[in-house]
């Protein structure tokens, strides 16, 4: 357990046994600002935890160590699980982070758990910073409303992997999904169902779409596909599965609807620039409304 100081107590939380919770950096013990300072090069809590590992192990007989972000994102490891483990829970000024096992061959004695909490102590600060780093690059780069990357990602995403396609002469397609007649939902239902809609939407889209796919909302009720490797002839089938599958939902909430979209389909030529991409398949997408919507155009 960190030493509470006078000045500075340690969280009222951390009182708790095997609670790792510190209220300010300045109050920690020497190995614990020792870590601390380790930990703050980098804002990658799997490096951190790496090296938190690394630290800890010039001590301690430890096997390895795991932490489950408080938040439910996946747990991350570092060297291996062993038969005997010890939980703590890891909070800074009073935000639960997430749980902690250290994993050792044999149990420890009081004084190398003493040890081994004020080592852990440095983590909590580095570990925080590093988790809202990542939560502000994620809301950055994300729609709220439907859980996709947005218009933003987008554009930083066709540049990328135009560049990449014409330097390994790969094919790349895109596909840009507007939904038919979309205001009816919310005139007809009010604006928070046609959210729901669009979230459906979003859904049945990402489904559809293959792990190597790239999948952006661009717009309101517009939505751009990214397919890597991809040629016209699969990118217009791809752009057919999400069309059929999108026509099958009949039911949102209580209501029974139809939803349709457009597609607008290009692929990558010769020289071709990101905006010549994107605006082939915009020009196909306004064909394929005008032809009378539901239905897939190649530009
Ligand atoms: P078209 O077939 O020509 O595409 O018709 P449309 O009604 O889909 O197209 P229009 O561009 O006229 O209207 C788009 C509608 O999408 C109007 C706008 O209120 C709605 N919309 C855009 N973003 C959102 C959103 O985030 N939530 C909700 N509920 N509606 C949205
Ligand atoms: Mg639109
Ligand atoms: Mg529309």
């Amino acid at each position: 357990m960190p030493v509470p100081s006078e000045s500075q107590p340690v969280d009222e939380l951390c009182r708790a046994a095997n609670l790792i919770g510190v209220s300010a950096a300045a109050a920690l013990p020497q190995r614990g600002l020792e870590l601390c300072g380790i930990l703050q090069s980098t804002l990658d809590p799997q490096h951190q935890l790496d090296l938190a590992l690394k630290a800890a192990r010039a001590h301690l007989p430890i096997s390895g160590l795991e932490f489950s972000p408080a938040h439910g994102e996946s747990p991350l490891r570092a060297g291996n699980a062993a038969a005997h483990l010890t939980r703590y829970e890891l909070v800074a000024e009073r935000h639960p982070l997430g749980r902690l096992h250290v994993f050792s061959e044999k149990s420890f004695d009081t004084g190398e758990e003493a040890l081994l909490q004020e080592l852990l102590s440095g983590l909590p600060y580095p570990l925080r910073n590093a988790l809202s780093y990542i939560e502000a690059v994620e809301l950055a780069s994300h729609d709220p409303l439907t859980g996709v990357q947005n218009r933003r990602a987008m554009n930083q995403a066709l540049v990328r992997e135009v560049e990449l396609a014409q330097r390994q002469q790969t094919q790349l397609s895109m596909l840009i999904i507007d939904a038919d007649e979309f205001k009816q939902f919310n005139d007809r239902f009010g604006h928070n169902f046609g959210d729901e809609v669009l979230r459906r939407l979003a859904a049945t889209t990402a489904s559809s779409v293959r792990r190597s796919d790239l999948l952006y909302r661009y717009g309101g009720e517009e939505f751009v596909v990214l397919a890597a490797y991809t040629g016209i002839d699969d990118a217009c089938l791809l752009a057919e599965r999400i069309r059929a599958h999108i026509e099958r939902i009949d039911r949102v909430a209580d209501h029974r609807i139809r939803l349709t979209v457009s597609i607008g389909v290009s692929t990558l030529l010769e020289n071709d620039s990101p905006r010549k991409l994107f605006e082939r398949a915009d020009d196909a997408l306004y064909r394929a409304k005008r032809l009378g919507r539901n239905r897939v155009q190649a530009g």
